[in-house]
């Protein structure tokens, strides 16, 4: 029997860059700057040019730089902020952790993006309730797809409210011929190992066009700190990106494009090779996506769970993104007015991610399809 296909390898690439990578630790271990070293502003320096962003700013984690974002709005107790409920939770928990209320919005059947009459509708609940002051809409890039931009800033822009992108999992692709980066006021990015570009350890970034925007962040993301040093302006955070965090970065940022391309080529394998009952990705119109996470939908939950558990047994990785929408956790139900968001609510029972990281060798993945058909085929 063929070997064993795990979700993500790691260590593939990590032996695939390691001569990259030495030199530029060593450089740090010689100076030794382990805070705001010069892999930082090197780093930042190669993010912005990337993606075309006027500033980039590293922090400590995506989940920080969600939070120094939305201290820079002053987001606190009665401000409402809308977000998908199909995400990770740090969308929301940086919500709370302020004082602020989620509003939690469906999405998209096809594209699993936070979906625009959902978010008008739940704008106009909290609007004609007069508890909670509209702000802020967090809007997810998810699993390497652009959120549809244009339609939430003609929206954000009619009602006043700002608008964040939450591109945790989605730096890298590219929506309308731009790299995600510059869509809303304030952009995020994680560097979790998983990510498309994952460090070794937790990382994060702010992408912004705006000067004052970007002055105000490298200040929250170190104690609130004015021009000089112990001249305390506001109250901040420790969120800094470590500098060796940094030098791991900047080496993977040196392979980045390549490793989309890769990502991309096992996508349309993918495509090209999943049995008729199960649907592939539908893709964003005009976009590109970055391929944090390649999900199949099936006709129902035990399919689903049938596939998931053939997979296993053939010793083949997958996951599920997510089993249950926010607004269903108990740490944020409480919070929610009980309205249907039917999509988020059935999704999780009908979707699996399939392995896909640029060293997926090509018998890897032709052993993910080979038993995938089989499976389909026992199972019609
Ligand atoms: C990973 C992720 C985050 C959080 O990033 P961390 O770097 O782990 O803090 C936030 N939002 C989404 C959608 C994510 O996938």
């Amino acid at each position: 029997m063929s070997g064993s296909v795990p979700f993500l390898n790691l260590s593939a690439q990590r032996t695939r860059i390691n001569s990259l990578l030495k030199p530029r630790l060593d450089r740090v271990f010689e100076h030794c700057q382990f805070v705001l070293g010069p892999e930082v502003q090197e780093f930042e320096q190669r993010l912005s040019h990337y993606c075309h962003a006027r500033h980039a700013i590293a922090v400590s984690s995506g989940t920080d730089a969600l939070l120094a974002v939305l201290m820079g709005e002053d987001i606190g107790p009665d401000m409402a902020v809308f977000l998908p409920s199909f995400t990770y939770t740090a969308t929301a928990e940086v919500v709370l952790l302020l004082g602020a209320t989620p509003i939690f919005v469906d999405v998209d059947p096809e594209t699993f993006q936070i979906d625009i009459a959902s978010l008008k509708k739940r704008y106009d609940t909290v609007l004609s309730l007069k508890k909670l002051v509209p702000k802020v809409i967090i809007a997810v890039d998810l699993f390497g797809q652009p959120a549809p931009w244009d339609e939430l800033k003609e929206f954000a822009a009619s009602r006043k409210l700002t608008l964040i992108a939450d591109c945790a999992q989605s730096f890298g692709a590219v929506y309308k011929n731009r790299k995600l980066g510059c869509e809303a006021l304030a952009t995020t990015l994680s560097f979790f190992p998983s990510k498309p570009l994952g460090g070794y350890g937790d990382g994060g970034a702010i992408l912004t066009n705006d000067d004052e925007k970007a002055a105000l962040y490298r200040s929250l993301r170190s104690h609130g700190e004015g021009k000089e040093r112990y001249n305390v302006q506001r109250i901040g955070l420790n969120a800094r990106l470590d500098t060796l965090q940094a030098a791991i970065l900047l080496t993977k940022l040196d392979v980045f494009e390549q490793e989309l391309q890769k990502r991309e080529e096992i996508a349309r394998y993918y495509d090209k090779h999943l049995p008729l009952n199960i649907t592939p990705p539908q893709r964003v119109p005009y976009s590109k996506s970055a391929w944090a996470i390649y999900c199949v939908t099936l006709e129902s939950r035990v399919k689903r769970d049938s596939l998931r558990q053939t997979l296993t047994d053939n010793n083949i990785g997958s996951a599920i993104y997510y089993p249950k929408p926010l607004h269903f956790q108990p740490a944020y139900k409480k919070y929610h007015d009980g309205t249907a968001l039917p999509v988020s609510e059935s999704k999780g029972g009908y979707v699996l991610a399939l392995p896909i990281y640029p060293d997926l060798k090509d018998d890897e993945r032709s052993q993910v399809i080979k038993v995938i058909k089989k499976w389909a085929k026992d199972n019609s």
